[in-house]
């Protein structure tokens, strides 16, 4: 059955607006499209795809896991699961993990524990929880609301309550909300959708202590940061900044559907038996591909070689920019950078985004005005070299206007 990017608007819900062309094969850093054309992939399927498309050593993974065993349910455990968890639980603050699908179910599951453990420890009245404006947190209504752009919450009927915003980056404004009602601040280390915004360092120390002085708990919302994007396995462990509950997806499965949440013996046992659940969660599938990724992305090797990537993205970016003068400021931290654009191309991130297209270079938007690469954390560097040729072509055009 011939398929095309019409049959999108024919069978499927308006709430994505695809490109017009449609990948149909990957390999590391490269994608192909329906008409076999190539394309560099800097996009990293929105940070997922952290080892690149059909990474040898994921196939393998996965037509072996596929050949034993697939899905039992929660009823039963499995080795995969045990083994991802006991990886994680290892290699970061946490005693214990809960494994889901997705980021936004990671998050749920973050909250609901928080307002538990507060219930449970403190009583009913400590409800609150502080997210921030222009954060994301997933598309459930509960995280959705947590997210603070309202264009994404509102048109649902009633939101969850007990939800306020402050100001990234801003520690008065969370200082203004916070009190002994709060259960948890929720923040991403870095904002990832909202702007590829690094935390202030002493932002984030200032949020900890504050949770601290009111027995609130802190989520740390990893699942764009985490599992290496930053150079380091989870972002908190370079900020010297540890959370009570980190929440992580994305990048976890590199590209096969898993979340996780990790956390303290002492909170997680709050999320006793009965209490929570997903279906799918923690199926051996999912846990034996991100068990994989994992052995393959927590070496030093791997986050060394994020750190010299990131130094030639940001030197490609910024030879393109003394060319072009287009953007204001390159920032973000590893592999998930935004090229801010300046004044004089206020609103346009994504034309250059367009145009990288045309030239066949796969890159993202995050708002209006930040160009996004979150490409896999093993891009070779002759495609690095080859990715932003194809940029300055991009460039070049909606510089000149065509
Ligand atoms: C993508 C993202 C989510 C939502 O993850 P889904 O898997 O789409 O539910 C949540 N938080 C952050 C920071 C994200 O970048």
């Amino acid at each position: 059955m011939a398929v095309s990017r019409a049959t999108f608007d024919e069978v499927m819900l308006p709430n994505y607006a695809p490109q017009a062309v449609i990948p149909v094969k990957g390999q590391g850093s490269y994608v192909w499209d329906q008409a076999g054309r190539e394309y560099i992939d800097f996009s990293g399927g929105i940070a997922v795809n952290c080892l690149g498309h059909c990474h040898p050593e994921l196939v393998q993974t996965i037509k072996e896991q596929s050949e034993k065993l697939w899905h039992v349910s929660n009823i039963w455990t499995n080795e995969p699961a045990l083994r991802l968890a006991s990886k994680l639980v290892k290699s970061t603050f946490a005693d214990k993990v809960f494994f889901c699908n997705s980021g936004a179910e990671a998050n749920e599951a973050a909250l609901k524990l928080a307002r538990r453990y507060a219930v449970d420890q403190f009583g009913e009245e400590k409800d609150q929880i502080i997210a921030f404006k222009q954060s994301f947190h997933g598309r459930t209504l509960f995280t959705v609301t947590a997210g603070g752009q309202p264009a994404y919450s509102d048109g649902f009927g009633p939101k969850p309550g007990g939800i306020s915003h402050a100001v990234y980056n801003d520690l008065a404004s969370v200082e203004a909300l916070i009190s002994d009602k709060t259960c948890a601040v929720i923040v991403e280390p870095m904002l990832g959708e909202g702007g590829v915004l690094p935390a202030d360092p002493d932002f984030i120390k200032g949020v900890r202590a504050l949770c601290d002085k009111h027995n609130a708990l802190l989520i740390f919302d990893e699942v764009q940061t985490g599992f290496g994007r930053t150079g380091h396995l989870y972002a908190y462990q370079g900020l010297g900044v540890t959370p009570d509950i980190l929440s992580t997806a994305k990048s976890l499965g590199a590209g096969f559907p898993i979340g996780a949440i990790i956390t303290t013996d002492e909170i997680g046992q709050h999320l006793k038996f009965g209490t929570h659940g997903t279906t799918y969660g923690g199926n051996p599938l999912a846990c034996a591909v991100a068990e994989t990724a994992f052995d393959i992305i927590n070496t030093s090797q791997v986050l060394e070689g994020i750190k010299q990537r990131e130094a030639a993205f940001r030197q490609q970016l910024e030879l393109i920019n003394q060319k072009y003068n287009v953007f204001s400021e390159i920032r973000g931290k590893g592999l998930l950078l935004g090229a801010v654009v300046n004044e004089a191309h206020e609103g346009r991130a994504r034309e250059f985004v367009a145009a990288a297209m045309e030239q066949g270079l796969m890159c993202l938007v995050a708002g209006a005005n930040v160009v996004r690469f979150a490409p896999s954390l093993i891009v070779e560097q002759q495609d690095i070299v080859e990715g932003f040729n194809r940029f300055d072509k991009a460039v070049a055009r909606v510089v000149a206007g065509d």
